[in-house]
């Protein structure tokens, strides 16, 4: 059986057709600019890109060519399911679920908590189901694997009723990416999942790291929002919560632009004043640029500490886990973070981190130092796999 994986965010849609029976890809793609004129759609299949312009900009136009291409490689009928990932379940959800009328109606209550995301995700769902009505849709949620945080953990210091009224309390995302590289860590290091504590840090444009224990989250780093936690890309991560007013007072902003700030002109980007990527800014630190500097020196500073910090919430360390395009990529942040984390008694292979780069992955500790691995993620493979172990009747 063929599943197809569906990520629809705001402007785009990323898609994976995948066989787990044999280890297949049929196609991986991305439909970008969605809802503006330049809409267009690559798709990779047979070792070959094709594009094509989708002039209405639509989720429905850029499905149909995904449906042309299915037709194309035969096996548009031997798709059974459809794998949508959701980003904000709320407490509603602990793990996936089929798509139906009355989970779609859960999905759009959720939406106050995640006004940027599950509206895009929703959209996305419902042109997935006219285009290929006779699979089975299945939502994964980002927020699902962080529901076995503890109490402690979740709930925010703030008055009550914003927790049991309004849903104020720290969720985490990026669970599919956590659940997975563990599992994947687990095998590297020759151990049993369940007996592992395990600090995993993916560092992308979005970065968040989770405590792992035994396989299930007790901590992590994001919480109500994507925005709270480790420097990311554009947004800044910990502020103080006095800021908003401070600085909607003293430079004239609203609240809403306040908070835009944060999310889109922070983090790597306002500290080095001078790019988001962190290539860019490795390059120019390289060259002497001080706010590159700045940004790379106070981002591996802060997530140094969060991982250290998660080391509290595990009780004991196993394993240091990094992910995602800075965490399979970049050796000088990864060995940065390990120096800093001597405490836990980490400590970096120089010849190993730098050998762990562009898909490379492995061990990148000292021999007898606490051990530091370097796992590439799949959410599109986690998220077949959920959904097929959804509709055989086992939990993945
Ligand atoms: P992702 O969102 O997982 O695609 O990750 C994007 C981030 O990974 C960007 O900050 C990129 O600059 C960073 N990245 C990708 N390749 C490299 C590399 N070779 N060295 C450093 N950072 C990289």
């Amino acid at each position: 059986m063929w599943t197809l994986v569906l990520n629809c965010g705001s402007s785009s849609v990323k898609f994976a057709l995948l066989n787990l029976d044999d280890d297949r890809v049929g196609l991986t793609g991305l439909a970008e600019r969605l809802g503006s004129a330049g809409a267009s759609a690559r798709l990779d299949m047979e070792g070959e890109r094709r594009t094509a312009d989708l002039r209405g900009g639509s989720y429905a136009e850029a499905f149909a060519v995904l449906a042309g291409a299915l037709d194309e490689l035969g096996v548009r009928t031997q798709v059974g399911a459809v794998g949508h990932r959701v980003v904000h379940g709320g407490e509603r959800f602990h793990a996936p679920v089929r798509l139906t009328d009355e989970v779609l109606g859960e999905i759009r209550a959720c939406v106050p908590l995640a006004p940027l995301h599950n509206p895009a995700n929703i959209a996305g769902i419902e042109a997935a189901q006219a285009a290929f009505p006779d699979a089975a849709h299945v939502a994964v949620f980002d927020t699902a694997f962080h529901q076995t945080m503890p109490e402690v953990a979740y709930r925010y210091p703030v008055p009550g009723d914003w927790y049991r009224q309004h849903g104020v309390r720290r969720y985490g995302f990026h669970g599919t990416s956590h659940a997975y590289v563990a599992a994947r860590a687990a095998q590297d290091l020759g151990r049993p999942l369940a007996e592992l504590n395990l600090v995993t840090a993916h560092l992308g444009n979005g970065c968040s790291v989770c405590a792992v224990q035994g396989g299930r989250s007790v901590d992590t780093s994001m919480g109500l929002t994507p925005l709270e936690g480790l420097v990311m890309g554009t947004r800044s991560g910990d502020v103080d919560p006095g800021l908003h007013d401070y600085i909607a007072r003293q430079a004239g902003l609203s609240l809403s632009e306040v908070t835009s700030a944060l999310n889109k002109e922070s983090g790597l980007l306002g500290l080095s004043g001078l790019s988001n990527d962190m290539r860019e800014l490795e390059e120019a630190a390289g060259r002497g640029h001080a706010g590159a500097r700045l940004a790379l020196d106070v981002f591996v500073y802060r997530l140094a500490k969060q991982m250290a910090g998660m080391a509290v919430a595990l009780g004991r360390v196993d394993a240091l886990v990094f992910t995602g395009g800075i965490g399979e990529n970049s050796a000088a942040v990864r060995g940065a973070v390990l120096a800093r984390l001597g405490v836990l008694g980490a400590a970096v292979d120089d010849e190993a981190n730098r050998a762990a780069v562009r898909g490379q992955a492995g061990r990148i500790s000292a021999p007898g130092a606490l051990a530091a691995l370097v796992v590439n993620t799949d959410e599109e493979r986690m998220i077949a796999e959920q959904t097929r172990a959804l509709l055989a009747g086992v939990s993945a």
